[in-house]
């Protein structure tokens, strides 16, 4: 047995819809996947190469809990997402074999701290203080596609305290789901465990205390989350 020198840290998972847990090894997330969310950030809606950030596997929010607003921001936002589950790692994964990799798919909010995220983006810095911090990775349990195949067209959508702020549909990421795990396999290793937020539509805006997330993915389930 190793000798670590302090406790180690309790491995993060995601509930199974139906029983079990999913372990989490890492969280990729896509930006700018919609082009729609594209031009509302004023970037470019054609069809960039994707880019990647990641948040630590200890951001996931797990069984609709309370979400604490975070600290150092006054313009958190919202960023309803389909959330992919890897079963099977790979590299080089080919379009054509990369559903293979999905274990399951859930319903997750990138939540962001925009003016955090602002500053870095203006400065040329990283994101990972805008993006990556504690609680900022709200999740639903995640549903084997065994059960429910794989999903690439119906509604996502997201109210906050009952007012829909986003609605889009699958079928318009700018990048599908196999492609987006074949570019990804070309830049890291994919290992079992790994999620991937598959990007967010258009609508995004700020939500503050006592505000409550409502979410939906057509076909995979649904999240609520309020702010507190
Ligand atoms: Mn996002």
């Amino acid at each position: 047995m190793t000798d670590y020198v302090i406790a180690p840290p309790a491995i993060v998972s995601v509930p199974v819809v139906g029983g079990g847990a999913f372990p989490v090894r890492r969280v990729f997330c896509v930006g700018r996947n919609y082009a729609e969310h594209a031009r509302e950030m004023g970037g470019d809606p054609n069809r960039e190469p994707p880019f990647f950030f990641m948040k630590p596997a200890d951001a996931l929010l797990t069984g609709n809990a309370d979400m604490p607003y975070p600290p150092a921001s006054e313009d958190m936002h919202h960023e309803m997402e389909m959330v992919v589950a890897i079963g099977t790692g790979g590299v080089d994964i080919a379009e054509e074999d990369a559903l293979k990799h999905v274990w399951g798919y859930a319903v997750g909010l990138d939540m962001t701290r925009r003016d955090v995220q602002n500053v870095a983006r203006k400065a040329g810095r990283p994101w990972d203080m805008g993006k990556g911090f504690d609680h900022s990775a709200p999740i639903s349990g995640i549903v084997p596609a065994s059960k429910i195949g794989h999903p690439d067209k119906g509604l996502i959508e997201l109210k906050v305290n009952g007012t829909v702020r986003q609605s889009s549909d699958l079928s318009k990421m700018i990048w599908n789901i196999p492609e987006t795990i074949a570019y990804l396999s070309r830049l890291v290793r994919l290992a079992p465990g790994d999620l991937i937020y598959t990007g967010t539509p258009e609508g995004v805006a700020a939500v503050v205390r006592g505000d409550v997330m409502e979410g939906i993915v057509e076909g995979v389930g649904s999240i609520r989350t309020k702010i507190v």
